[in-house]
């Protein structure tokens, strides 16, 4: 099969071909039509997150089918050893012996994958393969960190990308206000931000037009941090959503002060992921998708790391059927 191969952490993919992989006890053989582009993949690409092995096959927003011709989605959680204290406590997103898919088991920038089936979850009708791709991991873990936040009405999303272009639409139909932070001349994303609703998009690094009582960063900036605290309400929540951050610069306590609450938002559940996948269709939500083939994934994350993608990246696949 074809695949995209990351040799070793800040060479650019390499396109090879591969023998496919074979489902182990448990594990379902999955054909691949499309793969989401997250930020954590440019993060393994670039080294700043271990590749599990290499070489490595990225991707963890994978929508397959089956051998029974069931359309499945494959999420970031692999896999959970069940029985550790974090496990027992519904909080396996947090397992000591968790693995990745896309970073400790091969992901789905390739025609086929293999997967724990216990972790695989069914896709509902009503958006293409490639429209509920970016559902998978920026629809699913901005879903939990905007729980997270709390009830907040007034939500700034820092970085309007991906998953904060899908959690825009989540938190209005919740009945909250979004703001928009962006980069100061990204007028394209504040455009897009709009659009969907947002009442106002504007520069990170200023306030917003009024306090926030909710935010979260999706962008790994750690200036961002202090930046989002200072643009919020007493009692607000902060929550850092992404899985890397450039250093954090030191802020003066008054920031934090009045029971500000700072945070960070680790992986995903199963449960989230059922919670999610029901909830899409009824906001409905609805996603803003660049394509790009297989063999351009390299292409996709220059692009993403550039700030150069419109909502989300993915990777339509076609490969042959078997
Ligand atoms: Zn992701
Ligand atoms: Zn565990």
């Amino acid at each position: 099969m074809r695949a995209a191969l990351l040799d070793k952490p800040g060479a650019p993919l390499r396109i090879a071909d591969v023998p496919e992989p074979e489902p182990a006890d448990g594990q379902i053989r999955l054909r691949v039509h499309a793969c989401g582009v997250c930020r954590t993949d440019l993060h393994l690409r670039d080294g700043e997150v271990e590749a599990g092995h290499l070489p490595l096959i990225l991707g963890h927003q994978i929508v397959a089918t089956d051998e029974d011709g069931r359309r499945v989605g494959v999420p970031w959680l692999a896999w959970t050893d069940g029985d550790c204290g974090y496990c027992l406590s519904g909080r396996e997103n947090l397992c000591r012996h968790a693995r990745f898919t896309g970073k400790d088991v091969d992901g789905g920038y390739a025609e086929y994958t293999v997967a724990d089936e216990r972790y695989c979850f069914p896709l509902p009708d009503g958006m293409s393969d490639v429209e509920i791709a970016p559902l998978l991991c920026g629809g699913l873990i901005g879903h939990r960190a905007l729980r997270l936040a709390g009830d907040g009405v007034r939500l700034g999303l820092y970085g309007f990308g991906a998953a904060a272009h899908i959690i825009c639409q989540v938190a209005l139909h919740e009945g909250r206000r979004v703001f928009a932070f962006t980069r100061a001349d990204d007028s394209e994303a504040q455009a897009l931000a709009c659009s969907l609703g947002a009442e106002w998009a504007g520069d990170a690094m200023g306030p917003g037009p009024e306090p926030l009582d909710a935010a979260i960063i999706f962008a790994p900036v750690g200036e961002l941090v202090p930046a989002a605290l200072r643009a919020t309400a007493p009692g607000a929540t902060v929550v850092c959503a992404g899985i890397h951050m450039s250093d954090i610069p030191s802020f003066p306590y008054r920031d934090l002060w009045e029971e500000r609450v700072l945070r960070s938002v680790a992986n995903l559940t199963r449960a989230d992921a059922e919670e999610f996948i029901a909830l899409a269709p009824e906001v409905p939500v609805r996603t803003t998708v660049q394509e790009f083939a297989l063999d351009q994934a390299e292409e996709a994350l220059t692009r993403l790391r550039a700030g150069a993608i419109e909502g989300a990246a993915v990777l339509r696949i076609t490969g042959p059927p078997r």
